[in-house]
């Protein structure tokens, strides 16, 4: 592997500055890795070959002034390639969101995330691959075929942003974009080994992804540690006047130093109030996440994970969350019933395919029978029912009412703690093809990620050992909604003493 691709997204931005290498080459080699190895792993839908490496130069004109005289002023992440699930627009690049109904769709504009980042100077090297409109937890939903997970190729890389996470784990990008709206960007993380952030709802703006559960959707990040998730964190947060829900909240302030240096360290450094580097912080350990169907090495190296932390000054308190058992039920009726009016636009009329037929309603039904996936349909049958006339309120309105009792049970909770502690699924990544015929079994896999959603707030994962089968095993930390910077603080701490993110996949 070249030595290039395996840096992280920090190390990158002080070696191009320092001028190490350029866009140019470091492009290339993500794009020769990608060609050779991707083909195993299918963590792409599409690439931007040429494109990235026309932008690659236009970022070396801009280096190679900067560092002659720090005349211009050089947006940080200048020149670097990163990925992007294929839910977000990017201009004038496919956008399938892993669907036939939108394999033709190439969006005009930028979602906000993508312009905020290209400002920021960052290269779109190609679109990851996904379930269909990100409905799974395995990426084996996707029309454009499964990805595989790096460590093994035999087993799932979680979803649904599976390719977003198999890209950083593969180094095929130093990281990706993705989104969460029921732990698809944590558990993925999970399963590849890797670092990855769940904002809180509403903390970075949605303009310009594709919605799936509008009250649950949340983009965020997927990296190889702390400091490179909060790098994009910084750039990509903030409210957006094209999204009513983006919040007005000041972000972690990011200067722009002329020059980089030191940065990482100054930057997330959590204030311990005595000598210890997590003194005076307070873990909740909900019972509820470490129960009966939990896999033994996960349980182990969470716990492990957590003596850890307390090694590092945090205090371990337990702490209740009674309606974690009602979590997957009302997810996973209020998730569907917001999809199935979501998706309702794809009619063949105003986006991607259309299959022409007599009349109108059979076009309708031709292209959305045809083209959509069997789990889509799915999602879109079990939504309307949800929200049809006569069961509204026993299903809906019911399930609405059991998510305010489980955000009660995180406000509660947090009154006495400054974090919780979980595991994030209850299994390593599993074998392809394990829950195909029984989609009640793969939904029960999300368990220990849906009540941040259905509560909005924040979480993140971080690698914290291997199972028996030499599987990565994640770790969980939510935090009260905002409090972003904490959680990567903390994670930046456990990475600085251990070495569990710095190991990678040999692919065969
Ligand atoms: N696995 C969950 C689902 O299928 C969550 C997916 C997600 O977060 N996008 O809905």
């Amino acid at each position: 592997m070249s030595e290039l691709t395996k840096l992280s997204l920090h190390q990158i931005i002080q070696q191009l500055r320092n001028g190490d290498f350029s866009s140019r080459e470091l492009t290339t080699e993500y794009l020769k890795r990608i060609k050779e190895i991707d083909p195993k792993i299918n963590a792409f839908i599409s690439v931007a070959y040429e494109q990235a490496l026309d932008n690659s130069e236009l970022a070396d004109q801009k280096l190679i002034r900067w560092r002659k005289d720090h005349s211009n002023k050089l947006p940080l992440l200048t020149g670097i390639p990163i990925a992007v699930k294929d839910v977000l627009c990017v201009a004038n690049m496919q956008c399938t969101c892993g669907s036939r109904i939108l394999e033709n769709f190439t969006p005009p504009y930028n979602a906000t995330v993508i312009d905020r980042l290209i400002t920021a100077g960052v290269i779109v090297i190609g679109k990851t691959n996904m379930d269909e409109f990100a409905m799974g937890s395995s990426t084996e939903n996707s029309a454009f075929g499964i990805t595989r997970n790096p460590w093994d190729l035999t087993c799932v890389p979680g979803g649904s942003s599976g390719g977003s996470a198999a890209a950083v784990a593969a180094n095929l990008a130093p990281v990706a974009l993705g989104t969460d709206t029921g732990g698809s960007i944590r558990q993925p993380a999970a399963f590849c080994g890797i670092s990855g952030l769940k904002p809180t709802y509403g903390r970075v703006s949605r303009f310009g992804l594709v919605a799936y559960g509008s009250s649950l959707d949340v983009v965020g990040i997927l990296g190889q540690n702390a400091v490179d998730l909060g790098l994009i964190f910084s750039l990509i947060a903030g409210v957006d006047s094209r999204d009513s829900t983006s919040v007005d909240l000041s972000v972690p302030e990011l200067d722009f130093p002329s020059k980089f240096s030191g940065y990482a360290d100054k930057r997330w450094t959590y204030k311990p109030n005595t000598k210890l580097p997590l003194d005076g912080l307070k873990i909740g350990i909900p019972e509820q996440y470490f129960t009966d169907g939990i896999q033994p090495d996960v349980e182990d190296a969470v716990k492990k994970g957590i003596k850890h932390l307390v090694s590092l000054g945090a205090t371990p308190i337990s702490v209740n969350l009674p309606h974690t058992k009602y979590a997957v039920p009302v997810y996973y009726i209020i998730a569907p019933a917001e999809a199935s009016a979501n998706l309702a636009r794809y009619d063949g009329i105003r986006y991607g395919h259309r299959i022409n037929s007599e009349n109108i309603l059979d076009v309708y039904l031709k292209t959305r029978g045809e083209l959509f996936g069997s789990e889509v349909k799915r999602r879109i049958m079990l939504g309307t029912y949800a929200l049809s006339a006569g069961y509204y309120e026993a299903y809906y309105g019911q399930a609405q009412k059991v998510r305010t009792l489980i955000k009660a049970d995180f406000d509660h909770a947090f009154q006495n703690v400054d974090v919780i502690a979980a595991p994030v699924a209850p299994s390593t990544a599993f074998p392809i093809g394990e829950h195909r015929y029984d989609p009640l079994s793969m939904y029960l896999e999300d368990v220990f990620t849906l009540p941040a959603n259905l509560a909005g707030i924040p979480g993140i994962t971080f690698p914290v050992g291997f199972d028996h089968n030499k599987l990565p095993i994640g770790m969980q930390l939510m935090a009260p909604n905002f409090q972003e910077e904490l959680l990567l603080n903390i994670i930046y701490r456990f990475q600085e003493s251990t070495n569990w993110h710095k190991k990678k996949p040999v692919i065969s």
